[in-house]
């Protein structure tokens, strides 16, 4: 077990962080919280920048440069080389994109597997390009288990992402990708819930592509937009499915035909979100100085301690998480029958974190800004729900849009 006073006294940097009074944030990797800088400088960038420059700040405040830019500080966080990494859109135009172009690499092939434990929003996207492209393509959702011995030499591509939203149960990123590559697949990773929260090694892994979103873990704000990375010997010849006119090789010569810009800027599509894009660049200045190696020894010492505290605790919910921190992400998950209304008191005391249908009360583990009192203080307000049945309680049972 890791030295949790030394791991946490290296990667805590808690007052960088807007935290409530009286909240315990366990929720970080469904909306990071704000960092504070970032307050000043979006508002400086809209009186100074959008204000004074204008127009003239596309060049003079380098916004079209900026989705490289910021690109390149997320690739130093997942292991992927200079030039390789590029922001825009949200997270399911990544996944379409990264997809439709792997596609393209493999026009012999017609599957793309999938697993059961994917975010939906991911085999949606799948769905409908497949849908569009007719041809016989099939979308093959497996198990996660069973993703390995799935890989056929049918498979064009696996699509899978790294860590489970529910379970937190995390793939094993190398061994799958030399099984996919073994059998002439290409890979596609989602590190949505593994960007910020644990060490990832894009150029290591050899994966084709990888996509995420950065306001979970790396704390964008809402709408923060996403990023995609195109292994660099392919960044030239990988198909751009939508030719939006920021990722032509020559935007301003206004061609009536796309050509697609040379490297990762083919990844691009319209204009970027340079609001929220400056609010991301700001807040990713919180992972200055951090090794994710440390944070992540942090996070399991964190996510150990909860684990114990609530098993003793706790005795009516059941982890539904892997015991083994190697085999997890940056977050734990407990099943209880009545999960919403339990969540929604515990929140409403000031702890929160989130419910994933059928029954599941998910926690997300953050040392930027957790530390081993946050976690006493959570589960002294889980007890106190469950062991007094407070979430019984008939305002605890609605439903909301967003749960
Ligand atoms: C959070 C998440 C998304 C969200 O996609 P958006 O387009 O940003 O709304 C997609 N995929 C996975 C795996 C996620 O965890």
């Amino acid at each position: 077990m890791p030295d949790t006073k030394h791991d946490l006294t290296t990667v805590t940097r808690k007052d960088l962080f807007h935290l409530p009074a009286g909240v315990v944030y366990l929720d970080g990797n469904s909306l990071g919280p704000l960092p504070k800088s970032v307050v000043a400088r979006t508002q400086a960038m809209m009186s100074e920048e959008w204000g004074d420059l204008l127009v003239r700040g596309w060049n003079q405040a380098e916004w079209f440069t900026q989705p490289g830019r910021v690109g390149d500080r997320i690739g130093t966080l997942i292991g992927a080389p200079k030039g390789s990494v590029v922001m825009g859109d949200t997270l399911s135009i990544k996944v379409y994109q990264a997809l439709a172009a792997a596609l393209a690499l493999r026009p012999d092939r017609k599957v793309v597997l999938s697993d059961s434990g994917n975010f939906p929003t991911d085999l949606y996207m799948a769905r409908g390009l497949l849908e569009m492209l007719g041809q016989g393509y099939e979308l093959r959702v497996v198990a996660p288990e069973g993703v390995e011995s799935a890989i056929g030499d049918d498979v064009a591509a696996v699509m899978l992402t790294e860590v489970d939203y529910r379970t937190g149960r995390k793939h094993d990123m190398a061994a799958i990708t030399r099984t996919a590559q073994g059998a002439g697949a290409i890979m596609i990773w989602d590190l949505a819930h593994s960007a910020g929260a644990l060490p990832v090694d894009l150029a290591a892994s050899g994966c084709e592509f990888a996509v995420g979103c950065t306001y979970k873990y790396l704390n964008g704000g809402p709408g923060a937009p996403a990023f995609i990375f195109v292994r660099p010997d392919l960044a030239n010849v990988a198909h751009p499915a939508l030719q939006g006119w920021m990722g032509h090789d020559a935007p301003f010569s206004f061609d009536l035909g796309y050509s697609p810009a040379r490297g990762i800027e083919r990844m691009r599509v319209g204009t970027p979100p340079v609001i929220q894009m400056t609010g991301l660049e700001e807040a990713l200045k919180v992972w200055d100085g951090v090794s994710m190696a440390d944070i992540r020894a942090a996070a399991i010492a964190l996510m150990e301690q909860f684990i114990n505290e609530v098993e003793a605790r706790c005795p009516s919910l059941e982890l539904a998480s892997p015991r083994d921190p190697e085999l997890r992400g940056s977050q734990v998950s407990f099943r209880f029958p009545h999960g919403y209304a339990a969540m929604q008191a515990v929140i409403d005391r000031g702890v929160i974190g989130d419910f994933r249908a059928p029954d599941i009360m998910r926690f997300g583990f953050t040392p930027l800004y957790l530390d081993e009192a946050d976690v006493t203080a959570a589960v002294d307000v889980i007890e106190d729900v469950l062991s007094r049945d407070l979430w019984q309680d008939q305002k605890y049972q609605a439903k909301g849009r967003v749960t």
